[in-house]
């Protein structure tokens, strides 16, 4: 309660940065790499072990996960012990993953702690640690309200809404951070393009929240259900996690599984949703005006994501690039690199600040926005649709219908009540924009985009179309 009507910091503290674009861009891509989601919580690959090894013996994993830590902390140690000559970082999750997947091509026998069932369970573990690492705010919190509080994801998600589509994310994490930000704003999002005008989500490795039949002999072993999540308060407070609410195939009961693909040397790109995702990529690449990354260190490793880079932005359309990934100076080096020197005096910007600064500041400034566009009231996160006729005198009039309808008060103040309930109509889906902004909108002759159904919490589905 107390948020609302808080004006926000003094912005003299933040550098000064302006975008060097003089109009909003038509398109924006923002990639985000597992920096990202570290904002709120997520281990780096470097932290898993660790944090598995904590949250085990603070007995918070269910008990069908447990023989999958003990399993892949097994493995680990035996492989610490087992490489005596040359340097392997075990430390980073993704290399034991790796070398799990060794045993695929070639029997191990001096490493009995490899067995048949150790990919699966370091994927398992994997999973797991994630999911009891980050740590968000419930879906009733005031974080969500305004623009000013909350993760930086809501930020970005408020900004590439109102971009609209073709604007996208891409991102390399498999967490469902975005999916349940997007649920707590009442935003609506989409895995797929043009399916309901939501902020669209290309998840290159897969998601959590994925699933596909464990058999692979079912005939429903190539489709992907996307699975309802849900949110568990933990004792610290108003914060906690969100869990997958995995199901049995309907087809064959077998369990289900998450679709996530690692990034590890047996990478398999084939799954036809997964093809699906990086095509949409390519496209979304091809037609961006403006690039942001954070926290994507562009490994040497990952040499798939690299050539997606290259050929999606040979389209010649960027006009900019942002590049956040906190203090890795390999990273920087990196990335300086990946642009050509033309490019890297004038239309790069690399900085060294964390996602939730540039999330304030840089990141939305090159999407064309301004927490001062926001404005200080609890509407702004709405969206109040974007198109390049919408000036100053139409979103007046547009925030007066609004505060007409009771949905806020433009001053800010004591409009709680309708904010909240507005946001409970979107997320079970009966929020009514069109009611609310189409008749102005088609009074000012301007081009509205409805909004679609909420994916995340209830359960949808989606298929490929192969
Ligand atoms: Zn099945």
């Amino acid at each position: 309660m107390a948020f609302w009507g808080i004006r926000p910091k003094q912005s003299s503290d933040q550098p000064s940065f302006s975008s060097r674009l003089s109009l909003r861009p038509k398109a924006a891509v923002v990639l985000l790499g597992a920096g990202a989601s570290a904002s709120v919580g997520a281990p780096l690959m470097r932290g898993f072990v660790d944090r598995g090894r904590d949250y085990l013996a603070r007995g918070i994993f269910a008990d069908d996960v447990k023989p999958h830590i003990s399993d892949t902390l097994d493995l680990y140690g035996a492989l610490r012990a087992h490489f005596q000559i040359t340097e392997e970082d075990l430390d980073n999750i993704e290399n034991v993953l790796s070398i799990s997947e060794l045993r695929k091509l070639v029997p191990l026998p001096n490493l009995p702690a490899l067995t048949e069932t150790s990919t699966a369970s370091v994927q398992r573990f994997i999973e797991a640690v994630l999911v009891k690492a980050i740590r968000l705010p419930g879906p009733e919190s005031g974080e969500w309200v305004g623009v000013h509080f909350g993760p930086p994801q809501k930020r970005l998600l408020a900004a590439i809404w109102r971009l609209g589509q073709p604007s996208a994310i891409i991102t390399l994490n498999y967490d469902c951070i975005l999916e349940y930000c997007s649920y707590c704003l009442g935003l609506p999002f989409t895995y797929e393009p043009n399916a309901c005008g939501g902020v669209e989500i290309l998840k290159l490795h897969g998601s959590i929240n994925w699933m596909q039949c464990s058999n692979r002999g079912c005939e429903e072993a190539d489709r992907v259900a996307v699975a309802p999540l849900e949110y568990r308060p933990t004792d610290k407070q108003d914060y906690g996690t969100v869990e997958l609410n995995a199901s049995s195939c309907k087809s064959c009961g077998a369990p289900q599984r998450p679709l996530i693909v690692p990034p590890t040397w047996a990478k398999d790109l084939q799954h036809p949703v997964l093809r699906a995702t990086w095509a949409r990529a390519l496209e979304v690449l091809a037609k961006a005006e403006v690039l942001a990354v954070v926290g994507y260190s562009l490994p040497a490793a990952d040499p798939q994501v690299r050539q997606l880079l290259h050929a999606g932005l040979s389209s010649a359309n960027l006009r900019q690039a942002l590049v956040s990934v906190g203090g890795d100076e390999l990273a920087v080096e990196r990335w300086k690199q990946f642009f050509r020197g033309s490019w890297r005096d004038y239309r790069l910007h690399v900085t060294n600040q964390t996602f939730d600064f540039v999330a304030n500041s840089e990141l939305l400034a090159v999407l064309g926005v301004s927490i001062a566009d926001f404005g200080h009231d609890q509407l702004q996160l709405l969206p109040v649709p974007q198109s390049p006729g919408i000036n100053c005198e139409v979103r007046e009039r547009l925030s007066q219908m609004m505060k007409e309808k009771g949905i806020c008060n433009a001053a800010g103040g004591e409009i709680g009540v309708n904010w909240r309930d507005e946001i409970q109509r979107r997320r079970n889906g009966t929020a009514s924009d069109s009611s609310q902004y189409a008749p102005l909108i088609r009074e000012l002759g301007l081009d509205w985009r409805p909004s679609g159904p909420l994916l995340p919490v209830h359960g949808s589905h989606f298929y490929c179309n192969e």
